[in-house]
């Protein structure tokens, strides 16, 4: 079944692909002539989600799903949130983010620096929509590791159960307990539901 994934990130391309397996032929917008950012300007998660497969879905009338995330920080309040990709700045960059991260939580101990990644996922097919959670508790590393796995904060974000980064862990073991991952085999099981 072909799906179009409202995302032009090629790690988030890849990881859905390896999550969603052969029998999805997941595309971008751009291989189909829609490079660039899609929209999110609503103050949720959920929202930003819609709002991307909604763009994707009124331009190719195809099935497609958007993902957006999160990152939750509870020493910050929840804090980066629905700005995570923007914490440092309107140019979106990963290394300045994660300096501003670590910056904020500079002194405090390991265990007080719990935090999750949510990721929100919607379903757009048949103009129906159906909207998947999934999250990944963890908490930030005392500093950034030298993984070279993943992107985004993943070499600051240790998962709960482990003791390396996002960052130090293969594709595989990085979907199996991560929020995408999560979301995405709900909506693997869903697809599946309706598509036998
Ligand atoms: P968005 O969902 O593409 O808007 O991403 C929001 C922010 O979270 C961006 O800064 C991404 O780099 C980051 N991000 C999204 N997913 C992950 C992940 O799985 N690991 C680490 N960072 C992520």
């Amino acid at each position: 079944m072909d799906l179009i994934f409202a995302s032009n990130n090629p790690h988030k391309q890849e990881e859905a692909q390896s999550i969603l397996g052969p029998s999805f032929h997941v595309l971008t917008p751009a291989a189909l002539g829609l490079p660039g950012d899609l929209p999110e300007t609503c103050d949720t998660l959920r929202g930003n989600s819609i709002q991307k497969a909604c763009a994707v879905w009124n331009c190719f009338q195809q099935a497609c799903f958007a993902d957006d995330t999160g990152l939750e920080i509870d020493a910050l309040g929840g804090a980066p949130g629905v700005h995570t990709a923007r914490y440092a700045g309107e140019d979106k960059d990963p290394a300045a983010n994660r300096r501003r991260v670590l910056a904020e939580l500079e002194g405090l101990p390991f265990e007080a620096r719990t935090a999750r990644f949510r990721c929100v996922v919607s379903l757009i097919e048949d103009g129906n929509l159906t909207v998947f959670e999934g999250t990944c508790e963890g908490h930030i590393a005392m500093q950034e590791s030298e993984g070279v796995q993943g992107f985004g904060y993943d070499s600051i974000f240790v998962p709960i159960g482990l003791d390396v980064t996002l960052a130090e862990i293969s594709i595989e073991e990085k979907n199996a307990l991560s929020h995408r991952g999560k979301a995405m085999r709900m909506l693997q099981c869903h697809l599946r539901e309706h598509h036998g």
